[in-house]
């Protein structure tokens, strides 16, 4: 799947600042919702990824529709309007800057820098995190493979597939894990499954849900769930 480059208004600095954590991870959630997947984002799915009721989530959808940066029909979808976006990219970027912070320069695991990295980007001034992205030489992606915007919200283009939709025989450079699990993100570094890994897709048994993969490094082949399959992507390389 490839992420579109978009190019969005200047962030206007001052909007951060005087955004709520709570209206932050609103915009964070409806734009990540539509990162991978082209499907529609409604109330619910904004309810399911902040974990609040959709009472809450509803009330908190109509302050941002308010204040200019999203739009919110009654009972349809929510969509981020062009400053909305531009907020959030805003964000993500520094949530990603700041996860990447934690992991080079403070040794943090990949699967602990969610909440440090959220509360962080949030406290920052412009300043600090222009000189954390000099600091780690202008990373285009974070711990986890996630694309990083640049500071003019443009996103490094990405041709990726899920290890899921491979075939027997594929292989591939692991680009991206899904990190909204910290227990499975803890998993795949005990088996070695990181970033930059070349995998070969080895057996497959879909009734039973399972794929398994032998990564260059490892003598022994890896068993993954279609839970676990789906959560990595993988820049494809030519059959060897
Ligand atoms: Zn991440």
């Amino acid at each position: 799947m490839s992420v579109e480059i978009s190019m969005a208004p200047e962030p206007n600095a001052s909007i951060l600042t005087d955004l709520s954590t709570s209206s932050c991870d609103y915009l964070t959630a409806i734009w990540k919702a539509g990162e991978w997947a082209a499907a529609k984002v409604t109330t619910s799915t904004v309810a399911d990824q902040l974990g609040v009721a959709p009472s809450t989530a509803s009330a908190g959808l109509r302050r941002l529709a308010e204040r200019g940066l999203v739009i919110h029909e009654r009972y349809g979808s929510v969509q981020l309007t062009a400053l909305g976006t531009t907020v959030a990219l805003a964000v993500i970027r520094r949530q990603r800057l700041f996860e990447t912070f934690l992991v080079r320069e403070l040794g943090y695991g990949w699967h602990e820098v969610h909440d440090d990295a959220v509360a962080l980007a949030h406290a920052a001034s412009d300043r600090a995190v222009d000189h954390i992205d000099a600091r780690l030489g202008h990373p285009t992606r974070d711990p986890h493979g996630d694309p990083i915007p640049d500071a003019h919200g443009v996103l490094p283009p990405l041709e990726l597939t899920r290890l899921a939709e491979c075939s027997v025989g594929d292989v591939g450079v692991i680009a991206r894990i899904d990190d909204s699990d910290p227990d499975m993100l803890e998993y795949f570094d005990q088996v070695d499954l990181n970033l930059d890994a070349v995998v070969t897709v080895g057996v497959m048994r879909p009734f039973a849900g399972t794929m398994s993969i032998s990564t260059l490094e490892g003598s022994t082949d890896i068993v993954l769930g279609d839970v676990a399959a789906r959560s990595i992507w993988i820049t494809r390389r030519d059959h060897p």
